[in-house]
């Protein structure tokens, strides 16, 4: 008779080593749980290192002129991820760089977008700027006939891969690549043929998330994908972080910018010009993105530009309109947790729910077993830009 392997227990297993995952593994590590964490491909591979890395604080959403759930419990998180940047928060993040500490808004084509932007930031708080024209991003200022209005929010811009980085440092010999194959209710997994076991574990797998419910053999709809092309465009001269405004909730555009290695700049695109590529064939929506870039920034010669993209799912909790869900939000079944920040910012709101959840289960850090010696250690993905096909058009 074979005899089943002794399974390697443990307080806590946590799926997915993106940003949310990350985060848990060290506030639940800083709590003295024994856990460990299991990424299938590599950190950051998901959604976090496509992520803008816009540490949002609510304004964006604010523009229909109506504070919403959403933009109420952003609104909080910048301060939480202050205190760490800073070094006195709950996890030290003073290795992280920022690529920009504010973000911009402005007015991107109508008339009404100035009215939008206005509007915008009249809700916004007290340190959200106007600035003058001598002020605005180069950029802008190339503009011949633009006068604004600028407002520069003080929300900060990460460099991801810094944070990723800082998040993996204190976890050494608990980041294990794996492929899980079995689940059940009760917290027994088997993961590349090893038998894991814990009080409770935890999904934070974005789009794999889905794969824990099947094996879990949940039925009804719990999770949805919205999909989204992001459009890369260098090399540019000029840095700019924010959001191009029109009418609109959504913006039009929004800009983040990495170096590309050689002086410039590469030119993340998102916004509308991301969700409607989302729609679009890869050249199409490239030539939609050239068009939009030329409108919205005619001194700019777009023709002599290289273009590639990125087409990815955002993964969130299900919602009955397929709209954003206002904030982090967790699926139990017995011992799991299948959890979703929906935005990069509420790491750690998803972290306080999961131990809401634990001193609700009175869970407490038992187990002393060291990691399992058969699993490799999972390395840290690349952005994008880095592993992106390049071509003109
Ligand atoms: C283009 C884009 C731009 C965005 N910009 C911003 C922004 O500026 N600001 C903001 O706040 N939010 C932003 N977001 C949202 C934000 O990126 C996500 O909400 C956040 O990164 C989700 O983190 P996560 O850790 O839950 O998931 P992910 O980052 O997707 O990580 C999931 C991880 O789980 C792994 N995995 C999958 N299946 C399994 C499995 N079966 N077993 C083990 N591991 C598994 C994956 O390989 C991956 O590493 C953006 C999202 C996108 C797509």
């Amino acid at each position: 008779m074979s005899k089943k392997p002794k399974p390697h227990v443990f307080d806590i297993i946590l799926f997915g080593g993106g940003v949310a995952g990350l985060w848990l593994c060290n506030t639940l590590k800083r709590a003295g749980y024994n856990v460990i964490l299991i990424e299938k491909d590599r950190l950051g591979s998901g959604q976090t290192l496509a992520s803008q890395g816009m540490i949002h604080g609510g304004q964006k959403y604010v523009l229909q002129g109506a504070v919403t759930g959403h933009a109420t419990s952003l609104a909080k998180m910048p301060e939480r991820w202050n205190a760490s940047f800073e070094g006195w928060g709950e996890i030290d993040l003073t290795a992280v760089k920022m690529i920009s500490d504010t973000q911009i808004m402005w007015p991107a084509g109508s008339i009404l977008s100035d009215v939008a932007v206005l509007g915008a930031a009249k809700l916004v708080n007290a340190e959200t700027r106007k600035l003058k024209k001598d002020e605005f991003p180069e950029v802008l200022r190339l503009k011949k006939k633009f006068k604004g209005p600028v407002y520069e929010l003080p929300e900060k811009v990460l460099e991801v891969r810094s944070l990723v980085q800082a998040l993996a440092a204190p976890l050494k010999g608990r980041l294990l690549k794996g492929e899980l194959t079995e689940l059940l209710p009760d917290g027994q997994c088997a993961v590349s043929g090893q038998v894991l076991r814990a009080q409770l574990v935890v999904f934070t797998a974005g789009t794999g998330n889905e794969d824990a419910l099947k094996l879990l053999n949940v039925q009804e709809k719990q999770t949805q994908r919205r999909p989204l092309r992001q459009v890369m465009v260098r090399s540019l001269p000029y840095a700019l972080y924010g959001h191009g405004i029109v009418g609109n909730p959504k913006p039009r555009v929004t800009v983040t910018s990495h170096a590309d290695g050689q002086g410039g700049y590469v030119w993340y695109l998102g916004g509308a010009v991301a969700e409607e590529g989302a729609k679009m064939e890869e050249e199409e929506t490239l030539r939609f993105a050239q068009k939009e870039m030329a409108d919205i920034f005619p001194d700019i010669d777009w023709e002599n530009k290289e273009w590639a993209t990125w087409y990815g799912d955002r993964a969130e909790p299900f919602d009955a309109k397929g709209s954003l869900p206002p904030g982090p939000f967790l699926h139990q079944r017995g011992r799991i947790l299948i959890g979703w920040p929906t935005k990069l910012t509420f790491a750690p709101a998803l972290s306080d729910r999961v131990f809401d959840w634990l001193k609700d289960k009175d869970i407490r850090p038992l187990a002393k077993t060291a990691p399992p010696a058969a699993l490799q250690t999972a390395d840290i993905a690349s952005y994008p830009w880095e592993v992106a096909t390049w071509r003109r058009l």
